[in-house]
């Protein structure tokens, strides 16, 4: 298939341009790279390029002709989306606009679109499944929930278009050949902010809250291998062009590792005994969140090769060495 992966360049959406150009397929990546890099596009063709420019979207759309397009630009960081609201809606929301503008004038009818488990806020239950109402807590899963609504919308009014929404949980690790991973210099998330610390680039790892209501009283996340996470998006893909279904699937393993759980894994994996202080909770965070994955697995046949914490981030850990000596190498 010709498939516009928009965000190829960045951490997740590089691993589903890897595993979407190990099959094949025909990818043209559009990416501003505000977070990505040229070097993490592993197949198909990088047009540098902002969804903010109406213009070049078109010329790109008229030239590539798209079966498909898989959504991965956007911003990401809850705590950021807290301080910098407009900056989030502008992006996640305002772009996608102009996206789906751009694949309506160009008659796109596929997409696959990149949410969060940040839509549910603080769920009523766990695990978290698709039926749960949606109440975010921060801008950032709202900018994702106002997309959402305007997808159903376009499906509902739009006899032929139709898409998949992944509701990722926490996506982390990296490629098991050591290619590619979290690239982004002023990345906040935990287990790479863990393993920076290990690294030495920062001089502590600040643990955010230690009164949640869980058993040791940190946060707890279901964590998913990028590499599963992106053979979800191969298998979605591929049951909207064979079904034509539109649907919403989270994307997670089902259960879960507290902040303090993680930061264990990490030094075991690292041998490093990094320095850890526990401090207020950080705006925004909600005490658990666990997927319930069973629609993915049902609809798709999605089955997790990695789950498996020590794996997690032990590949995250192999490429942020790697990373690092390639930075140390060009300076
Ligand atoms: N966290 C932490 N220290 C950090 C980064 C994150 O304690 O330096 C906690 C954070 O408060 C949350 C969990 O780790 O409870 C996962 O946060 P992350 O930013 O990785 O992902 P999110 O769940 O916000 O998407």
């Amino acid at each position: 298939m010709r498939i516009l992966v928009t965000g190829g360049a960045g951490y997740i959406g590089s691993h589903v341009v890897k595993a979407l150009g190990e099959q094949g397929h025909d990818l043209l990546i559009y990416d501003n790279l505000s977070t990505g890099h040229d070097w993490a596009v592993l197949y198909g063709r990088l047009e540098v390029g902002e969804l903010a420019d109406t213009r070049r979207l078109d010329e790109v759309l008229q030239a590539f002709r798209p079966e498909a397009v898989l959504h991965f630009a956007a911003s990401i960081q809850v705590e950021e989306s807290v301080r910098e609201p407009l900056r989030y809606y502008r992006n996640n929301v305002a772009n996608s606009l102009n996206l789906l503008d751009a694949m309506e004038r160009h008659d796109v009818r596929n997409l696959i679109y990149s949410s969060t488990a940040a839509v549910y806020g603080i769920p009523e239950r766990m695990p978290v499944d698709e039926s749960l109402p949606l109440n975010p807590i921060n801008p950032y899963g709202a900018s994702k929930v106002m997309m959402e609504t305007v997808l159903r919308d376009i499906a509902d009014a739009r006899e032929n278009f139709r898409y998949i929404a992944l509701r990722y949980f926490n996506v982390a690790g990296a490629d098991a050949g050591n290619r590619i991973g979290q690239a982004y210099a002023d990345a906040t998330h935990l287990i790479t902010r863990a393993l920076k610390t290990a690294n030495g680039q920062y001089p502590k790892l600040s643990v955010f809250g230690t009164d949640y209501p869980t058993p040791d009283g940190t946060c707890i996340r279901d964590y998913i291998h990028v590499d599963d996470l992106a053979d979800a998006h191969i298998r979605a893909l591929n049951y909207l062009v064979e079904t034509g279904k539109t649907e919403i699937m989270n994307c997670g393993y089902g259960h879960g590792f507290s902040v303090r759980e993680v930061v264990d894994v990490a030094k075991k994996v690292t041998r490093i005994d990094f320095p850890v202080e526990e401090t207020e909770r950080r705006a925004g965070d909600p005490p658990e969140l666990i997927a319930d994955s069973s629609k993915l697995r049902r609809l798709t046949g999605w089955l997790p090769r990695h789950d498996d914490l020590e794996f997690i981030i032990r590949t995250a850990w192999d490429w942020e060495l790697k990373y690092r000596s390639l930075l140390k190498g060009k300076v």
